[in-house]
């Protein structure tokens, strides 16, 4: 086993604690491997250890990536997950590549995926963003602005609808932080009754998994846990 695979392995276990601690079961919970910055060799030994959903920060090397592992045995099993800030110039090569968008923060730029998502592709997954932290300089949008955007989200043919995503800021004080992620899960439970079908709740990282899935999250988003911290050099 590699490096990467034996992380992946511990990273299962710690989700499977989690979720049995608090009498969910470790199904409800995937998994989305984060693999910026780092090379396909790394993904690749990710996948031959059974994981199948990435996420990307970057466009083009998130791009770049799906077309490299579009020859691969497994393409048709990855689903590649854009999770970083989208500007509007670049909507069109998510539109035309990824799965899923996380970071659906205004409605101009849901509009413009959904009219640059190719006919011949099923319909571009969506979360919205929640700054559910209040910080002046992070994107996402405050719960007050919620119903307004998941409406007008919902409205647009070529795009699906799926949940709730945020980051929260850091908070050393576990019992503020669960408070923090508790907080979400409530806000979606609320949405859940306009918008039955919405799934995914998308919260926590590294540092904070236990905490976010013991408050209700659907999907963690593991970067440097599986792959090793990150040099942006
Ligand atoms: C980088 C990143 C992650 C992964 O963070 P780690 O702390 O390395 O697990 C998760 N979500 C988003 C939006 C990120 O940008």
């Amino acid at each position: 086993m590699t490096t990467i695979q034996q992380n992946l392995a511990t990273v299962r276990q710690q989700i499977a604690l989690a979720a049995q601690q608090c009498d969910r079961s470790p199904e409800e919970v995937q998994l989305l491997a984060v693999s910026k910055t780092k090379p396909v060799s790394a993904v690749q030994e990710a996948i031959d250890a059974g994981q199948r959903r990435f996420g990307e920060n970057y466009v083009q090397e998130g791009v770049d990536k799906i077309q490299y592992f579009a020859a691969s045995p497994f393409a048709a099993e990855l689903e590649w997950h854009f999770i970083g800030p989208l500007q509007s110039n670049k909507s069109r090569s998510v539109a035309e590549h990824f799965h899923w968008i996380h970071t659906i923060d205004r409605e101009k730029i849901a509009s413009r995926l959904s009219e640059q998502r190719p006919t011949n592709m099923p319909p571009l997954n969506v979360l919205i963003q929640i700054n559910i932290s209040d910080e002046q300089s992070k994107s996402g949008i405050s719960l007050d602005e919620l119903p307004q955007l998941a409406a007008q989200i919902s409205s647009l043919p070529n795009l699906v609808f799926r949940g709730l995503m945020t980051i929260p800021a850091p908070e050393k004080d576990p019992a503020r932080q669960l408070a923090v992620f508790r907080q979400m899960t409530q806000a979606f439970n609320q949405l859940k009754a306009d918008y039955p079908h919405i799934d995914t709740l998308s919260m926590g990282m590294t540092d904070d998994m236990s905490n976010a899935i013991r408050a209700g999250s659907t999907m963690v988003r593991i970067g440097t846990a599986i792959f090793g911290a990150r040099n942006y050099g």
